[in-house]
């Protein structure tokens, strides 16, 4: 029943392994043990629920090759923004 509520906050991890070099940084930095590195020595995400959405990861890695998932109002934000840039718009400049 908790197990629900609790996977709603769950932030999600996405590795783009074209960028990733294997160095291992974002592993040794999440401090609660959320990522692993695979045969290949790239890493994956071994446990997502562990994860506290510290934002290390994405932080520490040199190449941005790992973000988390943010529950932000940034698409609002966007909109907004696409309003005022429309608004700017509307007043030409007189001829
Ligand atoms: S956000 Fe923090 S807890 Fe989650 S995977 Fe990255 S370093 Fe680990
Ligand atoms: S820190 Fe970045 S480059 Fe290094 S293993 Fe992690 S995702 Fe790959």
């Amino acid at each position: 029943m908790v197990e629900t509520k609790k996977k709603k906050d769950i932030p999600k991890i996405d590795i783009y392994k074209a960028w990733c070099k294997g160095c291992g940084i974002c592993v040794a930095f999440c401090p609660t043990g959320v990522l692993a590195t695979d045969e290949g020595g790239y890493p994956y995400v071994k446990d997502i629920e562990k994860c506290i959405n510290c934002g290390w990861c994405e932080i520490r890695c040199p190449d941005f090759a790992i973000t988390v998932g943010k529950k932000t109002k940034e698409k609002e934000k966007g909109e907004i923004k696409s309003e005022e840039t429309e608004s700017e718009r509307s007043v030409a400049p007189r001829e």
